[in-house]
């Protein structure tokens, strides 16, 4: 065991400067290039982020909005989802996956997730789509599954489900995109699948943002026309009731420097994890990751009994950490009314009392790490 350091400068849990020192002028040079050319909104960089994204996403094409919570809203919209119907989706996961669900007026029905990768668990999914066809109350339409921390869901077997039934299948990558399952992204199997660009993000712009990514033009069009209010042939004809969601060409230009070093980026956030699990196996649950799916790591997540003595103790040692996700959806009031999945939803209830999140960036230098590591041991034992 390396001998714990104490380092110079606070640990950040996530360092956005350190990518900022690397990217450098680019930055500077791309935001003025936006600033002097006068084209604020929808500017010729938004189009060319979203070829980039959608190259790097392995999609037909990538459709840039204001943030990733309006990227989910985008495609219910798309889909007419309203009142009556049903989307399945997780409880264990930031609330945006099943607010847009609400907002629309439709009704999530949470579904418990696989306990060792916290992923929607297929087999719950069945079942919680057998109630409520038995119940008949709700129309099923569709399930998002999300890539918590990282790690794609299962979306192979999510097709299968969705196409048994007819259902939309979106892959929510807020945390996950890059990710992929035998070198395959989630759009491979997902009719859409959208990120958010927030900067804590792993790829984050320096504001809100977000995307969608799409197998076809027909459903790009739709949500082009719903991202700016709707509109039709041209400008001052609406075809439909849309909202104001459009990536501010400032952000799109930051993007395409950020997405340029995404690579480099994933693969050192992948040998970071692979540090901690060394160092913390033995004392701690690490993250599972299934065989030939590929994380982010938008967040290191472990397990331990004492999660909040764990917390203080690293309090003390002026390490920041997090719980994600301490309370699932489907125990707070403003979703407790929504339906759930036969037997409720155990494992998200059990992974809530114990993960806790340790800092994770691209740039967390080895010393610094050790005394991370080092800190957590001193705990355990
Ligand atoms: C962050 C996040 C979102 C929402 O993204 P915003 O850009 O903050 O709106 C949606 N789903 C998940 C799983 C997220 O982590």
């Amino acid at each position: 065991m390396t001998k714990p350091v104490s380092p110079q400068a606070p640990i950040a849990f996530i360092d956005l400067l350190a990518q900022r020192r690397r990217l450098g002028a680019r930055i500077e040079d791309a935001v003025m290039r936006v600033i002097n050319s006068g084209a604020y909104i929808m500017g010729p960089e938004v189009t060319a982020f979203e070829k980039d994204l959608a190259s790097f996403g392995a999609a037909h094409r990538a459709l840039a909005c204001a943030n990733g919570t309006d990227a989910l809203l985008l495609a219910l919209m798309a889909w007419e989802i309203g009142p009556g119907d049903a989307v399945f989706c997780p409880s264990f996961t930031f609330a945006a996956t099943a607010e847009v669900v609400a907002l629309r007026g439709a009704s999530p029905v949470f579904v418990d997730i696989d306990r060792r990768t916290y992923n929607i668990d297929p087999d719950h999914l069945e079942a919680a789509i057998a109630r409520v066809k038995a119940d008949g109350k709700l129309t099923p339409k569709a399930i998002i599954g999300v890539c918590l921390f990282g790690q794609p869901a299962d979306y192979g077997a999510l097709r299968q489900i969705a196409d048994s039934h007819g259902l939309k299948l979106i892959a929510d990558s807020a945390q996950g995109f890059g990710a992929t399952i035998d070198g395959r992204h989630p759009i491979h199997w997902a009719d859409v699948a959208t990120t958010s660009f927030f900067p804590a993000k792993p790829l984050g712009c320096y504001g809100d943002g977000g995307a969608v990514l799409v197998r076809d033009d027909a459903m790009w069009n739709l949500m082009d026309s719903i991202r700016w209010h709707g509109k039709g042939e041209d400008r001052y004809a609406y075809a439909r009731i849309g909202l104001n969601s459009r990536l501010d060409t400032v952000q799109a230009a930051i993007l395409i420097e950020k997405l340029t070093i995404f690579a480099d980026e994933i693969e050192r956030r992948n040998t970071i994890a692979k540090r901690y699990n060394q160092g913390l196996a033995d004392v701690a649950t690490t993250p599972f990751v299934a065989p030939g799916y590929v994380s982010t790591w938008a967040q290191y997540t472990i397990e331990v009994d004492d999660r909040d003595g764990l917390m203080a103790h690293l309090k003390d040692h002026a390490i920041p950490s997090a719980v994600y996700y301490p309370r699932p959806l489907h125990t707070q009031p403003a979703y407790q009314a929504y339906p759930q999945g036969p037997g409720g939803l155990p494992q998200s209830e059990a992974a809530a009392r114990r993960v806790i999140s340790l800092p994770m960036h691209p740039y967390l230098e080895a010393d610094v790490q050790d005394h991370i590591i080092a800190a957590v041991r001193s705990f355990a034992r």
